[in-house]
């Protein structure tokens, strides 16, 4: 596997090749688990080229804390990624994806994407997100982007900073990779103890009862309930919301005319863990 950590040369790596080969790219931003994994391998499948980003990406992080305690463990990625066959690992620092400074990003017209669901709960988050994916997208150029459906919403932003930039490249939603338990797979796990990882699952639980109440309870009975399993597991609810699953519209209750989505955020062991599924 190559490891590039400078833009430009990695540019003047890909120039000759991207004439006529695939690109497949994924965004991470390291700690990566089996969940990455699917993302990496779905992309090795599609295209000549698989490259890997790991970047802790410091604009989309609306608290301090969360950025600083965000888990970094390059040698363990780069095991990984070499254990899959990852053609490139690009690992840049803050400097070579900011080169005009964090306070002069350009800003993404993502009109309400941007303030609902969890854009509410983390101001400014979505436009750090689509700086930073259409900057490795202006330096990679790659034919295809491969993104988990863990984030439900980062896919729907993402989808519109493409057709914003008018870009060429196609976005790949990937299904959402669980543990055993349920658990969705997320780089934070790694900071829960044994015991918080185990209870954690009562998040999909949660959801899972929910979606499977909607015949004969409304919405707002199903979510006392949920919550009451949450708080049974030590979770600590910031939201669950049904939204129409296309376009992102919140609900106030179940309508089986439209796509539906549950997503939720909640705090085990004081990290910020999410989820979501289709209804
Ligand atoms: P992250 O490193 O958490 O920013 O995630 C990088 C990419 O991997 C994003 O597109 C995520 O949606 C995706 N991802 C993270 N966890 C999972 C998972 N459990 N299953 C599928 N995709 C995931």
């Amino acid at each position: 596997m190559y490891i590039f950590k400078e833009r430009e040369a990695i540019i003047q790596y890909l120039k000759p090749l991207s004439q006529d080969q695939s690109i497949g790219f994924v965004p991470t931003m390291g700690a990566l688990h089996q969940g990455h994994a699917t993302l990496i391998n779905a992309s090795l499948k599609d295209n000549d080229i698989t490259i890997c980003s790991v970047f802790v990406n410091p604009t989309q992080f609306n608290n301090v804390s969360d950025f600083k305690k965000y888990p970094q463990v390059l040698t363990d990625d780069i095991l990984l990624l070499e254990n899959l066959a990852t053609d490139i690992l690009f690992a840049p620092n803050a400097h070579e994806m900011y080169p005009n400074g964090q306070d002069n990003m350009r800003h993404y017209e993502l009109g309400d994407l941007e303030f609902i669901l969890e854009g509410e709960f983390r101001p400014g988050h979505f436009q750090g997100v689509s700086y930073i994916v259409d900057e490795f997208i202006q330096i990679l150029k790659p034919t295809n982007i491969y993104m988990g459906e863990k984030d439900y919403q980062q896919i729907a932003v993402i989808k519109k900073v493409l057709e914003l930039t008018r870009s060429n490249t196609k976005l790949v939603p990937c299904p959402t990779k669980r543990a055993e338990s349920g658990l969705a797979m997320s780089s934070r796990n790694m900071r829960l103890s044994d015991q918080g990882t185990r209870k954690a699952a009562a998040l999909q639980q949660a959801l899972q009862h929910i979606k499977s109440g909607q015949k004969t309870k409304t919405f707002a009975q199903l979510l006392e309930e949920a919550n009451i399993i949450l708080l049974s597991n030590d979770f600590e609810l910031e939201h669950i919301i049904l939204c129409n699953a296309d376009n992102l519209e919140i609900l106030e209750d179940f309508d089986s005319n439209v796509p539906m989505r549950l997503v939720a955020a909640a705090y085990m062991e004081g990290v910020r863990l999410i989820d979501n599924i289709g209804v």
